[in-house]
């Protein structure tokens, strides 16, 4: 679709048209997926980072109290993780090569094998070598979202550090897929540039991707702008009628493609979402750093979680409506 095509959508007032596209989008969702919902988790390992994106809580110019995980630690959020039952696990850092360099990475991903079957990275882009020494440590996907596609706006948003390279990061799915992950998820962050020629961009980079790597597994998320600790770092334009219809759009052209969605969204519009077009949650998530420690109320997260639905009520709320809660679809073979 062209960006005009999409912004004739988005724009379009007719309820009655929102209503077909959700049910068509609910009709091919359950058609491709079922009712299954994959779960997973988020931990967040470091907040250090070098990069100033205006629109993170991380970013390097913020006076927040900066932490990394020991492998220890580590450990403890894991052990914490892993009782709820989910065995999908999200490692997340800021950007710092420096504070959070490779070995450390490949030391997260290793003490992560001792507790989950699925273990995704979202941290700063790699070389190709970086990527295959994680996977071959035992991590099987990759989040990297590239906020927006526009390269103006890119530039006015990310003001210093390694995240300022647009290209560096465009091309980093194709050197993840070549590293040998089995799972990529692409997004954009909803509200940072022009939403209907960041949605254009993102369906053509999944396209690009699907045509040289069809055996990898895409998902694509759509984060919005969030407050951090209630403060407004930057408006999103996209209301919530607006994003249902992006969620809707998104699964009646790519049927077969997952669609992620965080606690970023508040319960009642997870709970929507959930029947039309979602197939993985997060749940019970924690976005600071040590977050899943008992004293952790004090740290500072990279945004506010909208719905606090503790892991064991989310899993509850899935089975009370007919939901299979998936808490892993795969698992690793080793020496293969
Ligand atoms: S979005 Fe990522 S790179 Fe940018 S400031 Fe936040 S943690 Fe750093």
């Amino acid at each position: 679709m062209t960006p005009d095509q999409i912004r004739v959508l988005l724009n379009d007032p007719d309820r009655t048209h929102l209503e077909h596209l959700a049910e068509h989008a609910a009709r091919l969702t359950r058609q491709y997926f079922g009712r299954a919902m994959g779960l997973y988790m988020p931990l967040y390992l470091s907040n250090y980072c070098s990069s100033h994106c205006v629109y993170c809580g991380f970013h390097s110019h913020h006076k927040i109290t900066r932490m990394k995980l020991t492998v220890e630690e580590m450990a403890v959020e894991m052990q914490a993780i892993a009782r709820t039952g989910v065995q999908n696990i999200l490692l997340l850092t800021g950007e710092s090569p420096q504070a959070t360099p490779l070995p450390y990475l490949i030391d997260a991903v290793t003490c992560a094998k001792k507790y989950f079957q699925g273990i995704s990275l979202e941290i700063y882009p790699l070389p190709e070598e970086g990527y295959r020494a994680l996977y071959q440590a035992g991590a099987d996907g990759v989040t990297i979202y590239q906020e927006t596609y526009d390269r103006a706006r890119y530039s006015e948003v990310h003001l210093g550090g390694e995240k300022k390279n647009y290209d560096f990061r465009r091309e980093a799915p194709m050197r993840i897929a070549r590293a040998g992950m089995r799972q990529i998820s692409l997004g954009a962050l909803l509200g940072l540039g022009p939403v209907a020629e960041d949605l254009a961009s993102l369906y053509a980079h999944l396209r690009e991707m699907e045509k040289a790597f069809p055996g990898v597994e895409y998902s694509l998320s759509f984060p919005r702008l969030r407050t951090i600790k209630a403060q407004e770092f930057a408006a999103s334009s996209v209301d919530d009628i607006t994003f249902v219809k992006i969620l809707c759009l998104t699964r009646t052209l790519f049927p077969r493609v997952g669609i992620n969605l965080s606690t970023r969204e508040t319960t009642a519009l997870r709970n929507q979402l959930i029947g039309l077009c979602v197939t993985k949650v997060s749940i019970g998530s924690k976005t600071s750093v040590g977050g899943y420690l008992e004293d952790a109320t004090a740290r500072d997260p990279q945004f506010d979680v909208a719905d606090d639905r503790s892991a064991a009520e989310m899993i509850q709320y899935l089975k009370d409506h007919n939901f299979d809660p998936v808490f892993t679809d795969w698992r690793r073979i080793e020496n293969l």
